[in-house]
């Protein structure tokens, strides 16, 4: 049970000051739960049975102006052996929130396009006759999840990887064979005009040496009933049991680890664009759809799970299909860095896992 008793909203001013008034948001505590579990997992703070059952969600106030203006809020979550972890987090989790409360002023013509606004975050008592609670109330807790993690050596990974992208420490190491982005880089271009994907499955690794959990991708799996065009790629609850019967013929205890999904240049042909525009369009670089951020919600929200882009130039040989990961970081999914591993080289140092061929 997570004990999350204070509703959220944001306040809108202008550069001149103006208050533009108070919009309620709706705080999904969710992908701060996920992430603060998952730090406590690679810090050697939480044990996987420790799940993200005895938690609490409580406002941080503002160090100048107090309540019910807040700098962020604190995630801390109760471990059986340990003192458990607690995490930050600032007010840009609800960066999104704060963008769509300004298009709404837009919309409604009290704020002009060009204009920009600031925000402030406040939070407020939910229940109007609980008394605030001194320290944090934990309730009983959820069954931990439905998840497996395999005890391995973290460097005999990075030995024999290559960094694509920049990797912050911040970030969950991700460790995806080259083969894999291969097979990705084949199916998309076999469906030029429509975009297509699949799911990503693995394991989760730890290393309590270093400390870190890291994943590692083992397979690809192709979604089948998937509806596709060139503009959107749609999972069906079909695709999901079939992506889960085909785990299960595996039998390697693998878990739904990440999506993948191209981007087709919908109606456009890079050849007539300039090489400087090129280097900045998001149909070549890669980009994190609305859609896309609302399926990573749904189904992949564990902190450690990620999604891969690929983008395909509109013309012809494929070599130029950019590859790029987006994963959580503070609850907020972002572009990231991974790590590439070498073909013919997917065994861990500590454990073997079997290697079968699709
Ligand atoms: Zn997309």
């Amino acid at each position: 049970m997570v004990t999350n008793r204070y509703k959220y909203a944001i306040e809108m001013y202008r550069d001149d000051g103006t208050n533009l008034g108070q919009v309620p948001v709706e705080m999904d505590p969710q992908p701060a739960l996920e992430w603060t579990w998952l730090t406590g997992l690679r810090r050697n703070k939480l044990e996987l049975s420790d799940g993200t059952g005895s938690s609490a969600v409580l406002p941080v106030w503002h160090r100048e102006v107090g309540e019910p203006y807040i700098e962020g809020f604190r995630v801390t979550i109760l471990s059986d052996e340990d003192d458990g972890i607690t995490e930050d987090f600032s007010t840009l989790y609800f960066k999104r929130e704060a963008d769509q409360a300004r298009l709404n002023l837009i919309a409604s013509k009290r704020l002009r396009k060009d204009e920009t606004v600031r925000y402030v975050t406040l939070a407020f008592l939910n229940d109007a006759h609980a008394m605030p609670a001194a320290r944090p109330q934990f309730k009983t807790r959820e069954a931990p999840p439905d998840i497996r993690i395999v005890e391995s050596d973290f460097g005999s990974f990075v030995n024999r990887s290559q960094l694509e992208g920049e990797v912050t420490t911040e970030d969950i190491p991700i460790v995806i064979p080259r083969r894999i982005l291969d097979e990705t880089r084949e199916l998309a271009l076999a469906s030029r005009d429509k975009e297509t994907g699949g799911v990503l499955i693995g394991h989760l690794h730890r290393d309590r040496t270093v400390p870190e959990v890291f994943v590692e991708v083992t397979a690809q799996i192709k979604a089948a009933h998937a509806v596709a065009d060139a503009a959107r790629l749609t999972f069906t609850p079909d695709t999901w049991s079939a992506v889960q019967a085909a785990v299960d013929l595996r039998g390697e205890g693998e878990t739904w680890v990440a999506w993948w999904h191209s981007h087709v240049p919908v109606g456009v042909s890079c050849k007539d664009c300039p090489e400087e525009k090129r280097a900045v369009c998001p149909l070549v670089n890669g980009f994190f759809s609305q859609d896309d951020r609302q399926l990573h919600r749904t189904v992949f929200f564990k902190a450690f799970a990620s999604a891969l882009t690929l983008s395909l130039k509109d013309e012809g040989d494929g070599s130029e299909i950019t590859h790029k990961l987006y994963g959580w970081r503070h609850g907020v999914i972002e572009p990231r860095g991974f790590y590439v591993l070498n073909n013919g080289l997917s065994t861990s140092g500590g454990e073997r896992h079997a290697e079968r061929q699709p």
